[in-house]
């Protein structure tokens, strides 16, 4: 897939909408880096972590070829804004054209924030297919060592992803790929109402973008994560969903009340949880509590590609969710289901959804034992 390059300016919100140059989603994408790098010929800065770049000899061999200097500068799997400022004033000492971010979330998200601060264009290389970051103008940092927070960057010039490295990635990691843009049924359902009881404005063209990526996942007819046209699907449907981000200029076709619910579960949890496997979680639970036409649809969709058994067992602990119903509709100036659930209500729909997904998994492990 490959779209033209374009900075639109939008008029009636004066701002300019950006798009990236390349986006190569296919078997074999890393081989099409050349194309991406095309007129970049002065120095290269690389941010990666150790051995990513080796599972790209194509690439590495191209950038030692083409750069007049490449530095490679190895990232902490702990994106923290602070420090990746600091490495922002040593990559600009080298004067590189060009940001080159090979590897998983977090390395994206660094790449993106170093390019951002030196208004550099970023060439993504997504070794995972995790959450809609891939190409969204938004990176997810540490802004204190224990409170992550969304950032406000820029596009990618460009995304490289390469299929056929991405479908051998640990299960889990694409799991929560497919947690995040299923999480789209929700927060585009909060869109719609904040719509109609603040009045706050939808943009049709981002919401039908962010509905139609979670669909194609979705509706995928053979879902597997050993199915290549699956994985295509889903990075192509992630990358979609960051567009739609830009498109509508806040985050809103992509995060509503489930993600207020796994941002405060990040803040309670003694452990770094995954973002995509808390979103799918918590989109279960509130399609639940709003008596979706989606919920047993979702619920089943994910039990088959066997996402629930990707699920930390503290998710299911009633008086972490507690505490996490009420941090969530603090987290974010937002108007989302969190305002017109209570409490109770929402409680009641979380015990529902974790009897459900444990009949589910009790039926699985009968049938998976005859
Ligand atoms: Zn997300």
């Amino acid at each position: 897939m490959l779209l033209s390059h374009g900075k639109f300016f939008n008029h009636r919100e004066n701002r300019t909408i950006d798009f990236p140059r390349y986006i190569f989603v296919e078997d074999g994408a890393s081989s099409r880096f050349g194309e991406a790098l095309g007129g970049f010929a002065g120095n290269i800065a690389v941010l990666t972590q150790k051995e990513v770049l080796e599972k790209f000899p194509v690439i590495f061999d191209l950038l030692k070829q083409s750069a007049e200097s490449m530095v490679s500068y190895e990232l902490s799997s702990v994106p923290v804004a602070r420090r990746l400022m600091d490495l922002s004033l040593s990559v600009a000492r080298q004067h590189p054209e060009v940001v080159i971010g090979i590897g998983g979330g977090s390395v994206l998200d660094s790449a993106k924030y170093v390019s951002y601060l030196l208004n550099l264009p970023l060439i993504a290389v997504p070794t995972l297919a995790s959450n809609d970051g891939i190409c969204s103008p938004v990176a997810s940092l540490f802004l204190e060592e224990s409170q992550r927070s969304s950032i406000r960057t820029k596009m990618p010039y460009a995304v490289l992803a390469d299929t056929s490295i991405i479908i051998d990635s640990p299960p889990h990691f694409t799991m929560a790929g497919i947690g995040d843009i299923i999480s789209k049924l929700s927060s585009l359902e909060d869109w719609k109402l904040s719509n109609e009881k603040t009045g706050e404005e939808i943009d049709y063209f981002a919401w039908t973008l962010s509905k139609t990526a979670c669909q194609s996942v979705l509706h995928f007819r053979d879902p597997s994560l050993d199915n290549e046209e699956f994985i295509d699907t889903l990075l192509e449907s992630l990358i979609s969903s960051g567009i739609a981000i830009e498109y509508a200029g806040s985050s809103r076709p992509a995060s509503g009340s489930e993600h207020l619910l796994s941002h405060a579960a990040d803040r309670l949890l003694d452990y770094s949880g995954i973002h995509g496997i808390q979103t799918g979680f918590f989109t279960c639970v509130v399609l639940n509590a709003k008596g979706s036409r989606y919920y047993r649809e979702v619920l089943e969709f994910l039990d088959n590609l066997g996402f629930f058994r990707s699920l930390p067992r503290q998710l299911f602990d009633c008086d972490l969710f507690e505490r996490v119903v009420e941090l969530a509709p603090g987290i974010r100036k937002r108007y989302t289901f969190l305002d017109i659930i209570n409490a109770d209500d929402l409680k009641t729909a979380f015990d529902a959804t974790c009897s459900d997904i444990e009949n589910l998994r009790l039926t699985r492990s009968t049938a998976d034992q005859a």
